[in-house]
């Protein structure tokens, strides 16, 4: 729950931190082990999977996202929003 009383919602904001704290199972089998999976790439705004039309069901694209251990992630999250209305 965010402070201000919205619900937080589930969606994946693609800021890449799950990729870049650990390469997953998919990544691993394609490229070995690697400190950076070669299918992470990042545009000006957004970090984005190289396999995810590939393999999206192995990745899970598209389930959103509730990590409440990524900094990122709950600092955006959780950013100011408008008071609600009631
Ligand atoms: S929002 Fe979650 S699933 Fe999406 S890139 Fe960030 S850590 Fe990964
Ligand atoms: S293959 Fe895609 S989902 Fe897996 S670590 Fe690399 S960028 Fe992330």
């Amino acid at each position: 729950m965010h402070p201000n009383g919205h619900e937080e919602p589930n969606i994946c904001i693609r800021c890449g931190y799950c990729c870049l704290e650990i390469q997953c199972a998919v990544s691993e089998k394609m490229y070995g082990e690697k400190r950076t999976c070669p299918a992470l790439i990042h545009d000006s705004r957004d970090y984005s999977c190289l396999l995810a039309n590939q393999f999206a069901p192995e990745l899970f694209i598209g389930e959103g996202c509730d990590s409440k251990l990524n900094p990122i992630r709950v600092a955006k999250i959780r950013a100011p929003l408008p008071p609600l209305k009631v």
